[in-house]
């Protein structure tokens, strides 16, 4: 088997920013109840892990008993949320990626302007949801093109769009194109909205996907932008597959044995799930592994705040503390490979 290791994959510098979060508040107040609203990041792996240090996910602010520690997962929240955990007493820890913030940013703006806002995106996620509720009478939610016949608009020309940060940015170019054809004045937000760490692990399928016979996501059923890497690589003509982890592979799907896989990971898939499963497919085939570099990252967020000062209380400097960690560190023991090559791709 000729396994391609794409790169970029994985973990983007919001989902270690919300990881790194629960994890120092967990060294910061040991036995002290933690409850994260939504699920920190989605994948199941990493909930599972903090669920076993008894970190509480609630879908409901209320269910936070008054005056605990709150942290808003990396899909950020509406500002209704942050008012039930205000009134709670509850102290509230943000773990909203700032690329999501930036979204709110523009909505905020957008609607204070007097825009109307049209919001690409799927309408049950919850960073659509928490987008939405910062501006609800001026944002409407576009799934798909079937959406834009029923959209109730006031005056074509004071119209914006912004989108969810994990979508297809082809299939978002196409909702664009077509409410570009029905409102010709449609204002576009300054920077595109969907993310770096989506557009670079989309951008590295399109182009490895074609010289392989199957492509491999790491990842939940629930993360959008890892489902958005298996619906690319099948709409390059290569059979795509979501899993969560190795025991979710079917040997089936390799009826030689010889086949070229790509493996790659959605944003909120952790590493070591990647090679496991990498070890896995070479110690049953046999075979090689390819480093492909499609896009190097080195994004970065600072941890929040409120979360720094209450390490500061502690005699804790948070600048000692912060996990620093851009791409993964490929080595042929993690992966189980030798030769292990390492080389650009395109
Ligand atoms: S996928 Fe993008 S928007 Fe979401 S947490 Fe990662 S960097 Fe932020």
């Amino acid at each position: 088997m000729r396994i391609l290791l794409a790169n970029p994959r994985g973990f983007c510098a919001g989902v270690h920013m919300a990881i790194d979060v629960v994890d120092q508040l967990l060294d910061l107040l040991p036995g002290e109840p933690i409850y994260v609203f939504h699920e920190i990041v989605h994948n199941k792996h990493v909930v599972e892990r903090f669920r076993e240090r008894d970190v509480t996910f609630v879908e409901d602010v209320n269910e936070a008993p008054e005056g605990s520690i709150i942290v808003f997962s990396a899909h950020g929240v509406s500002p209704a949320v942050r008012e039930i955990a205000r009134a709670r007493r509850l102290t509230s820890i943000d773990a909203t990626c700032p690329l999501v913030t930036k979204v709110h940013a523009e909505a905020i703006r957008y609607a204070r302007q007097g825009y109307q806002i049209l919001l690409i995106g799927h309408v049950n996620h919850q960073e659509v949801a928490g987008t939405r509720g910062e501006a609800p009478d001026a944002i409407q939610v576009v799934e798909t093109t079937a959406d834009i016949p029923k959209l109730f608009i006031k005056d074509a020309d004071k119209l914006v769009y912004l989108t969810q940060t994990t979508l297809s940015t082809d299939d978002a170019e196409v909702i664009i194109s077509a409410l570009q054809e029905v409102f010709p004045n449609i204002k576009a937000p300054p920077s595109s909205d969907i993310c770096y760490a989506t557009t670079n692990r989309q951008r590295a399928v399109r182009q490895i996907a074609p010289e392989c016979d199957l492509v491999l996501v790491v990842g939940s059923k629930n993360s959008s932008n890892s489902l958005r890497l298996t619906e690319l690589s099948e709409s390059e003509g290569t059979p795509g597959k979501l899993v969560d982890d190795v025991s979710e592979v079917d040997h089936s799907w390799f009826p030689t044995g010889e086949e070229t896989v790509l493996v790659t990971a959605g944003a909120s898939a952790p590493e070591y799930l990647v090679a496991e499963l990498c070890r896995t497919l070479l110690d049953r085939h046999g075979g090689t592994i390819e480093l492909r570099d499609v896009v190097h990252e080195d994004t970065y967020f600072d941890m929040p705040k409120t979360l720094k000062v209450m390490m500061r209380a502690k005699g804790m400097d948070p600048k000692e503390r912060q996990i620093r960690i851009t791409s993964p560190v490929v080595t042929a023991e993690l992966y189980g490979a030798a030769p292990l090559t390492i080389g650009a791709s395109g």
